[in-house]
């Protein structure tokens, strides 16, 4: 490009901007182009620069292109659509259909709450509660939703807060991790997730034999229902509690999307207990479709509310999903299937040594039965594996080895040396 030049009034000759091609004043920084005779001003600079942080903020909440809803920026054809949440979560969850199902369809319902811009039906909040065992998935759905929405995304734990005068987090410090999470960009934070674990653990007590922890269940429930429905709350930007002269940032929780999960251990008794009173009176056929194996997958709001969970809190959470317990073949399918299932996790470590790792057949399912065996679920693969393979990490690194099998006799032999079953009894 031609370096263009002018002239002022007084004959002085002034290089223009390639871009605008506004003549520059002396004083005017003029950035020239390294493989060009070109220049940009500083206010050419200043614009480029202002629609770059545009776009990624359009992009930040995983949306980009021109169909934008006025009101929030929302463009719903690049929204993920539930069958493709779906697809996504099964790359990084295995089984759990039903928990998917309902998470890809509150999520999406939520981009569209997000986008809507006329204010003739209010399309509420579809806040998430998971109910399922320890170990089964929970937490790993909420991250792997995050992962996919690219949002501002936080995992807090119910069981550190109390209610204000006790002692513990102040319920609004679920709203710090998040902000922390956003960089403390608060209207980023204002469309995150947040994930809150162990719910069930500020139920209240009484009807309930499981809580005996719990100083003050009702009260926390009130303080969370503030969130849930979606209010301005002060949140203390360090976290912990709050006190006078600390300054808060006020963050609008109308767009958060809260999910839930809790084990609720014994809520099958309640479920049962439901169940068997409604089929009282009825012929036998009534009772003959429930599968007594499983009460969990029939959970519904009100079994919550008898195990301790206050009425208005259960209202803020519609969307009630359960996960199931993870089979021997489902917890084989965890060893080896996700994106970062463990057995590749350990194939990569390997692989970073220049070593080929592979496990024979009878060795995963040995893993399995070991993980049945102690009660360890899910999360016990991991610490299995890792006691297998510690030697092996130890020294291959040392030696010039290709490949490195491990057959269930070694497997068998590394879980004996390192006493792992007098460690997990
Ligand atoms: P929780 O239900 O207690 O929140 P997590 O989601 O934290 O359980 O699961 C613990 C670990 O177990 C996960 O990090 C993952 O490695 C494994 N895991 C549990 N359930 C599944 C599943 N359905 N699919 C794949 N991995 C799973």
């Amino acid at each position: 490009m031609a370096k263009k030049r002018t002239t002022n009034g007084n004959g002085e000759d002034l290089v223009c901007c390639s871009f605008c091609g506004m003549p520059a004043s002396p004083t005017d920084l003029l950035v020239p182009s390294a493989v060009s005779d070109a220049f940009i001003c500083s206010s050419c600079v200043e614009q480029i620069q202002n629609a770059i942080k545009e776009y990624t903020s359009a992009n930040a909440t995983g949306i980009s292109g021109s169909k934008k809803s006025a009101a929030s920026g929302i463009n719903m054809e690049s929204v993920p659509k539930p069958k493709d949440i779906c697809a996504f979560l099964d790359q990084y969850v295995i089984g759990q259909d039903d928990a998917k199902r309902y998470l890809s369809v509150a999520v999406y319902n939520h981009y569209k709450r997000l986008a809507q811009h006329d204010d003739d039906v209010d399309i509420e909040k579809s806040n998430i509660i998971l109910v399922g065992p320890t170990g089964t998935g929970k937490t790993l759905l909420a991250k792997s939703i995050a992962r996919l929405l690219d949002v501002p995304f936080t995992i807090v734990d119910a069981t550190v807060l109390t209610e204000a005068g006790y002692v513990g987090e102040d319920i609004e410090s679920l709203l710090t991790r998040l902000l922390q999470a956003a960089d403390y960009d608060v209207e980023k934070a204002e469309r995150g997730i947040v994930f809150i674990d162990e719910i069930d653990k500020i139920a209240r007590k009484g009807d309930n034999p499981s809580i005996t922890r719990d100083v003050s269940g009702e009260g926390v429930q009130q303080g969370l229902l503030k969130l849930l429905e979606g209010s301005i709350v002060n949140v203390p930007p360090q976290g912990g509690r709050k006190h006078p002269e600390q300054k808060m940032i006020p963050v609008d929780t109308k767009n958060i999307l809260f999910i839930c999960g809790g084990a609720f251990d014994g809520i099958e008794r309640k479920i049962a207990q439901r169940l068997n009173s409604h089929v009282v009176g009825y012929s036998n056929s009534a009772r003959k479709g429930i599968d007594r194996n499983n009460f969990l997958q029939y959970v519904a709001p009100q079994d919550l509310k008898s195990f301790g969970l206050i009425p208005e809190i259960i209202g803020r959470l519609p969307v009630l999903t359960h996960l199931e317990p993870l089979d021997r073949d489902a917890l084989r399918r965890v060893l080896t299937e996700p994106n970062n299932a463990i057995i590749k996790q350990y194939q990569k470590l390997f692989r970073m040594d220049g070593v080929e790792l592979t496990f024979s057949p009878e060795a995963l399912d040995l893993i399995v039965d070991k993980a049945i065996e102690y009660k360890l679920g899910a999360r016990g693969l991991r610490s299995i594996v890792e006691t297998i393979m510690m030697d092996a990490m130890f020294n291959t690194p040392s030696c010039s080895v290709a490949r490195f099998d491990v057959s269930a006799e070694y497997a068998l032999k590394k879980l004996e040396d390192a006493n792992f079953e007098v460690n997990n009894v």
